[in-house]
């Protein structure tokens, strides 16, 4: 990949981003904090600085009380040789601001008699402090003007050079320090993005490992139940379904593809027959019934298999209307006394009376008779079928089917009601796998449910519970 294809996607990841932002947010914090100590340290500079100025202005007023103005203008040239005649100046005036003694002023030259302020402390009679930048020396003086007798004011000024110092000392340092932050941050949050990210680049790895045939994979959880291991977690639990379904299609296209094959195989057998003994028209007709059986009963299976499906889509043409149950029930049980009669089975029917209720009538036979079909097919001679139709009181109609059949090992207690599922020892039985399916997905149309109580050698009840609310009573 080029480095012109790679940089765009650089840009668009979130690591980028996350690094981007970290950085952002670590500079602006930092230049925010020395911003704030910027002010506060200059604050406190210009503040000591004030005070110096207001202590020697009280010393000025002390010394013209007990010496005169002779006294303060000797104390101005002294006391500026004294501190440094470039730190520190003195001037006396009067109100109309007229200097009459200063201190040595060659190097102050610049500052002259402000005469606003003059004004501003005639008003106030208190004190008056500038700032003032001397611009031969390029350095700023901070100048007080206050009353020290009732009829002189000194002006006097002081070099802020510490100030300055401390100012292109702070210049530096922030240069610096910015430079260093910009890079550690981006540094440390380029190192923190992979690092949070790092999960889910595994997750990535593992997703576009993953092919049809090869889904046994998984994402490692780290167990910290963080976002990243809930993701894995999900991610892992959504393998683990998408592995299962894909094993139950690939069971159930096996199971079609056996089921189908059966019945083409006969029917194929059944045409080379016809086909080998032509001149015979008996055998011909035989054959041909044969094939017509056979094949209507893969049509049926067909059918059984559309019917489903499109129910569980949700499309389902199921026509509701007003039926007795208990008649219907009845009339179900009476159509399979003949089967229980030829396998010698004892085959009782209790039926509540008058129960009326809104369903699909054609539909439910159906589910009703696979049941039936199934206790009395899986019944061995001379057992025992018995059928139920109550009221429960949970507001639901229970249709019971109990046998005394082989019964059904728990761990298939919920495979036989998927498509297609046969239990293997009833292979040699005649059926397709569809019955109970069919029976539930009706069910569940009716808004019930189609459930199994059993144990291996221990017969067999299935109940059909439907709800009885909402459906008037005629
Ligand atoms: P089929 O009966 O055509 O095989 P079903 O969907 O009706 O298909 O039933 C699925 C499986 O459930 C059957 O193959 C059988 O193993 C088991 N089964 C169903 N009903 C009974 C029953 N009453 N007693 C024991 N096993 C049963």
């Amino acid at each position: 990949m080029s480095l012109k294809q790679m940089m765009p996607d650089l840009f668009k990841t979130i690591a980028f981003r996350l690094t981007l932002w970290y950085a952002g947010i670590f500079s602006v914090s930092s230049c925010v904090a020395f911003a704030l100590f910027y002010f506060l340290a200059t604050q406190t500079i210009q503040e000591q600085t004030d005070r110096d100025l207001l202590e020697k202005a009280r010393y000025f007023s002390t010394v013209i009380q007990r010496n005169g103005l002779m006294g303060a203008s000797k104390l101005a040239v002294i006391e500026a040789q004294a501190a440094g005649e470039k730190r520190i100046f003195f001037r006396l005036l009067y109100p109309s601001g007229e200097v009459f003694a200063s201190s040595h002023m060659s190097y102050w030259k610049d500052i002259s008699v402000d005469h606003g302020a003059i004004d501003i402390l005639s008003h106030t009679k208190g004190h008056v402090f500038k700032t003032w930048l001397m611009k031969p020396h390029e350095q700023k003086a901070r100048v007080l003007y206050s009353f020290v007798a009732s009829n002189v004011i000194l002006q006097t000024g002081i070099a802020m050079d510490f100030q300055t110092k401390f100012i292109s000392a702070f210049k530096t340092v922030f240069i610096v320090s910015m430079g260093f932050i910009i890079v550690f941050s981006t540094v440390s949050g380029l190192f923190l993005a992979r690092k949070a990210l790092s999960g889910v680049k595994a997750i990535t790895r593992t997703a576009s490992s993953i092919s049809g045939t090869n889904l046994e994979k998984r994402v490692p959880e780290t167990g910290n139940q963080d976002e990243l291991d809930l993701l894995a977690v999900t991610f892992n639990r959504m393998l683990d379904r998408i592995e299962d379904l894909i094993k139950s299609i690939r069971e159930m296209s096996d199971n079609i593809a056996h089921d189908l094959k059966s019945p083409l195989t006969r029917i194929r057998g059944f045409a080379e027959i016809a086909l080998v003994n032509m001149d015979d028209l008996e055998t011909y007709r035989g054959m041909a019934a044969n094939t017509i059986e056979e094949s209507d009963r893969l049509l049926d299976m067909i059918n059984t298999m559309l019917v489903i499906s499109r129910a569980e889509a949700g499309g389902g043409e199921f026509i509701f209307k007003p039926v007795n149950l208990s008649a219907m029930v009845k009339e179900m049980c009476d159509l399979f006394v003949p089967v229980a009669e030829d396998k010698e089975i004892k085959f009782t029917c209790e039926v509540a009376d008058h129960i009326q209720m809104e369903v699909d009538a054609k539909m439910l036979q159906r589910a009703f008779s696979n049941l039936l079909d199934n206790a009395l097919k899986y019944t061995q001679d001379k057992g025992r079928v018995h059928v139920d139709l109550c009221w429960e009181s949970d507001g639901f109609v229970d249709i019971r089917v109990t046998d005394t059949g082989p019964g059904i090992d728990s761990a298939y207690l919920e495979k036989i009601f998927d498509r297609f599922y046969r239990v293997e020892s009833s292979r040699t039985t005649p059926g397709t796998g569809l019955g109970l399916s069919l029976a539930r997905t009706i069910a569940r149309e009716h808004k019930g449910d189609l459930v199994v109580a059993s144990q291996l050698g221990r017969g067999a009840v299935f109940s059909m519970r439907l709800p009885y609310r909402n459906i008037p009573i005629i």
